[in-house]
């Protein structure tokens, strides 16, 4: 029988942080925190000898999270399992948190939040740029660009309002295998379980932004070290070419997992179901199994985009599947 979500064109498009340009243009600044906001903007943290600053682009509402993370699942099951972990459905949050890793030498910074423009347009979200700033790193700090995949919420950052890089010192790197699919004539977007219209969506952001990144993007082959302690490594599902990051430096090691937890409970305790978010849901499960097993068993330290703010935790075995261990909060 057919679960088929049945959303509107702004939640639809608000699932992956867009909102329609027809909701009208906005100002090219993000919006401050209002004053009732809690604003967990900076975070700093160390990686042996790299000083790492985690800053959060802001958080999505997930308006029907049982259509948004499972669904193929039953109702009753998916709820059971929030409640069994004190969620309610009415309060889920997608939060988009983005790393930069400054290593003495380099000023690396992993995806960029979804940035500013008419067709990404919402005061939520594109916080992560000025964050950094006042966190010490302006744009033309940036030496070293790494995109995980092209969907809105990692590569909209990327790009100004007018269309030209946002980080124009920037040596940018993005796996061979995503920059091919997003440029290719017909990306092949029918196995995901997203409306026809948000892949629709979704494709035309990445057609605008990719073209103009062209020539700036040195495309890598997945395990290639694309600056001195980060590696890339093809995690496929999310999108074809999904990347995860992994980050060392000295016996220190911190694992990027980008888009492979869109939440803290629901892909770990269950990583076989199938949120609408992912390209080939089938394999983005057999990603997620393999990366958590692996992240369980040598109880590496671990990095979430969308995991809560800041994202730094580890994974354990659970029963069932896994569970998410928050790194406490520390004061530098
Ligand atoms: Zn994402």
């Amino acid at each position: 029988m057919s679960n088929r979500p049945n959303f509107s064109r702004r939640e639809a498009l608000s699932l992956l942080g867009l909102t329609a340009a027809t909701l009208g243009a906005r100002p090219a600044f993000a919006a401050p925190a209002k004053a009732e906001e809690n604003s967990p903007l900076i975070y700093r943290f160390r990686v042996g000898d790299f000083s790492a600053v985690a800053v959060s682009d802001g958080f999505l509402r997930i308006p029907e999270p049982h259509s948004f993370y499972a669904p193929q699942e039953s109702t009753e099951e998916f709820q059971a399992l929030l409640k069994d972990w004190y969620i309610s459905p009415d309060r889920v949050f997608l939060p988009f948190n983005v790393l930069l890793i400054d290593t003495g030498k380099e000023r690396v910074l992993i995806d960029a939040g979804s940035g500013n423009s008419s067709d990404r347009d919402d005061p939520a979200l594109g916080r992560a740029q000025p964050a950094f700033q006042s966190a010490g790193y302006g744009a033309e700090d940036i030496s070293v660009v790494f995109l995980s995949h092209g969907h809105p919420d990692h590569l909209g950052g990327l790009v100004t309002t007018d269309n030209k890089p946002t980080y124009p010192s920037a040596q940018h790197f993005v796996l061979k295998t995503e920059f091919d699919f997003w440029t290719s004539p017909d990306p092949d977007l029918s196995a995901g379980l997203a409306s026809t219209e948000l892949k629709k969506y979704v494709l035309g952001f990445a057609q605008k932004r990719f073209p103009v990144l062209k020539d700036r993007f040195v495309k890598i082959d997945d395990g290639t070290e694309f600056t001195p302690g980060f590696k890339a490594m093809l995690a496929p599902g999310h999108t074809p070419g999904h990347s995860i990051v992994d980050i060392q430096s000295g016996s220190e090691r911190l694992l990027h997992i980008v888009d492979l937890a869109h939440h803290q409970v629901v892909p770990l305790q269950k990583p076989a179901w199938k949120p609408t978010a992912d390209t080939n849901p089938e394999t983005a499960a057999q990603s997620r199994q393999k990366v958590f097993a692996q992240l369980a068993q040598d109880r590496t330290r671990v990095f979430g985009y969308h995991l809560p703010f800041p994202g730094i935790g580890h994974i354990r075995v659970s029963d069932p599947g896994y569970e998410w261990v928050p790194e406490p909060w520390t004061p530098a």
